[in-house]
């Protein structure tokens, strides 16, 4: 009997959270918001390398989640602070190579629901700060655009993943701690899960957005 009644206080626990929190999601603007510009506006130098993974099926998912590739859209702070970190590294024979930086609000919320393990992707409760424009997912290349050895691929999950990992080969730690460094030293600051994912200092200024880009292309 005690435990019949222990099972329904937790159904209701969980059925209250459910209803209170778990379709309870953002509604945000779809109108292209101004603090938004297309990072190689920025600067004169040759574009940012990227290659969005959402723009192709080169993810977790092996979905297109952009049916365009929409270019490099950031936060204006942080798309010149990005500009800046890309050309420190070009003295060291360096380039960033861009998988991620805006994603509208919407593929978050995709992403979330059809993830199997959502511990490791944003919550659309909160948002992500990819949302806000202030969040890039970087790795490095050498001057003719070839990727340098990482601990792991864009959206791996787990202990390989954080930024303090000590296994694997002694180059790809030492290529993932120069990220990390030429990064932070501009105003980036890594997650504590993902060491290819950085958020800018001012991240929480803006306001977070479902604008598609590709929508207007
Ligand atoms: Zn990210």
């Amino acid at each position: 009997m005690r435990l019949m009644k222990a099972l329904l206080i937790f159904l209701l626990f969980y059925f209250f959270q459910e209803i209170n929190y778990g379709q309870v999601y953002l509604a945000p603007n779809k109108q292209k918001p101004s603090h938004l510009i297309q990072a190689d506006s920025v600067f004169i130098y040759p574009k940012l390398l990227s290659e969005l993974r959402y723009a192709s099926e080169d993810n977790f998912l092996q979905e297109k989640l952009y049916p365009q590739d929409p270019g490099v859209w950031l936060e204006k702070e942080t798309a010149r602070a990005l500009r800046m970190v890309d050309g420190d590294l070009r003295n060291y024979g360096l380039r960033l190579l861009i998988w991620d930086a805006y994603r509208p609000y919407s593929v978050t919320q995709y992403l979330y629901e059809n993830s199997p393990n959502k511990r490791y992707v944003a919550d659309p409760r909160r948002g992500s700060v990819h949302n806000r424009g202030s969040a890039v997912d970087v790795t490095l290349t050498n001057l003719e655009g070839v990727p340098l050895e990482m601990p792991t691929d864009f959206d791996a999950f787990g202990l390989k993943a954080t930024p303090v990992y000590l296994g694997g080969s002694e180059v790809s730690r030492q290529n993932r701690n120069v990220l990390i460094r030429v990064m932070t030293h501009r105003g980036f600051k890594v997650n504590a899960g993902e060491w290819w994912h950085f958020e800018f200092k001012n991240a929480y200024q803006h306001s977070i957005s479902d604008w598609r880009p590709w929508d207007g292309l």
